[in-house]
């Protein structure tokens, strides 16, 4: 979108907050070349592109099965579906997600349960497992902004309540917790391929993820008219969600390197913590012995977001509050919302003081110096006033 010649003063540069057009510049040869094969193919939907994918990302991942679908909303759907969850069933999930998350559980015909998250990670505060009334069936395990749940803890505790673990893995492509990827703890995982995510198609894109067999097959089903053979429905049936081939010739291109794009995310996000330590800003967690980012959002906090947005907006540094209204104060949403006044009050907290910095693999080591220096320069007028 925008074009920087070289007689543009580095300070006018507009520093977009994300930038899919311009993290795919660096592959657009293999784009390309992937994008003539299926034209040539002349299969567009569900064929080579596909299965390959599917399981270069499954292995990627470190095993199971992944399944393809329209979009990461459609993929939390079939999700819950695939593991039993039913009409007007009880799926825990924070509020300071995106809507999608909530999109998600409500066209499973679910009933969204929200709950609190730890004030550090951001995620979700796995006590609330133990103190929920009930009756709940699932867990939605949002692994938010890139930075992993707390997976052995959840896991124990929904087992002990018996839900079901479907982790949202939208924004955390290769974050991992012990070691292992989020996306093969739960019972079944659904990421999104939206272009701005970590791993990005060209328009909409999902995958589900699972390491059972018997959920993998019924999410086949349900992505296609419920068929388990050629024009017979049978089970429940199902609906039209598939990824197709252009996306999925794309998405193998991009997960070749996705590696690199997660690791250079973090060096930018290790350059903000340098520069950020005197910001008077609260910084989002450090990476941890078992907890494995990928930065999916450089995410802080002030109680004065606003005047933060606007100061680097005015000089050409776009920033986002993700998410600037908590799910259960959403009109779409409100009817969920707990009795209890101030049960979620980690997350009205989050939504209120968060913004995301710029960060993303096409970023410069000099536009997050810039980034900085526009920030500290903000920290030092607010103190002067
Ligand atoms: C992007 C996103 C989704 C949904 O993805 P779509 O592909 O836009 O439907 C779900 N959950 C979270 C946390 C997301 O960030």
């Amino acid at each position: 979108m925008f074009e920087h010649g070289s007689s543009t003063p580095a300070r006018s540069r507009v520093i977009a907050n994300a930038d899919p057009g311009g993290c795919l510049a660096p592959h657009a040869a293999e784009v390309r070349e992937a994008l003539e094969r299926v034209l040539a193919s002349g299969r567009f939907i569900l064929g080579p592109e596909l299965r390959a994918f599917e399981e270069e990302f499954a292995a990627w991942l470190g095993g199971g099965h992944c399944v393809g679908v329209a979009n990461g909303t459609d993929a939390i759907e079939l999700a819950l579906r695939a593991v039993g969850v039913r009409e007007g069933d009880g799926v825990v999930v924070p509020a300071n997600t995106a809507s999608a998350s909530v999109a998600g559980i409500l066209a499973a015909g679910a009933r969204p349960v929200f709950c609190d998250v730890d004030p550090e990670t951001m995620c979700i505060d796995t006590d609330c497992l133990n103190d929920l009334p009930g009756p709940l069936h699932a867990v939605l395990a949002v692994h938010l902004y890139g930075h992993p749940c707390d997976m052995d803890r959840l896991m124990a505790l929904a087992a002990r309540r018996g839900l079901k673990v479907v982790e949202d893995c939208a924004q955390a492509h290769g974050a991992a917790w012990a070691g292992r990827s989020v996306g093969i703890w739960g019972d079944v995982a659904a990421f999104s391929f939206y272009p701005t995510k970590n791993l990005a198609a060209l328009g909409d894109g999902g995958g589900v993820v699972t390491r059972d067999p018997v959920v993998a097959g019924r999410i086949r089903a349900l992505r296609q008219y419920g068929w388990q053979e050629r024009y017979v429905s049978s089970g429940e049936g199902g609906r039209n969600s598939r990824l197709d081939e252009m996306h999925a010739a794309v998405l193998r291109v991009r997960l070749r390197h996705l590696r690199q794009d997660n690791h250079r995310r973090g060096e930018l996000a290790s350059r903000y913590f340098e520069r950020l330590v005197d910001s008077q800003l609260r910084l989002p967690p450090r990476a941890s012995a078992l907890a494995t980012q990928v930065w999916h959002q450089y995410v802080v906090r002030t109680p004065d977001r606003e005047g933060l947005c606007a100061h680097l907006a005015a000089r050409g540094v776009h920033t986002q509050a993700l998410y600037p209204v908590p799910l259960h104060k959403q009109p779409a949403f409100a009817r969920w919302a707990p009795a209890q006044a101030g049960s979620l009050v980690e997350c009205e907290g989050c939504c209120r003081e968060v913004l995301s910095l710029p960060v993303h693999p096409a970023l410069r080591d000099e536009d997050v110096k810039r980034v900085c220096a526009e920030v500290l320069a903000w920290t030092k007028a607010v103190e002067r006033t």
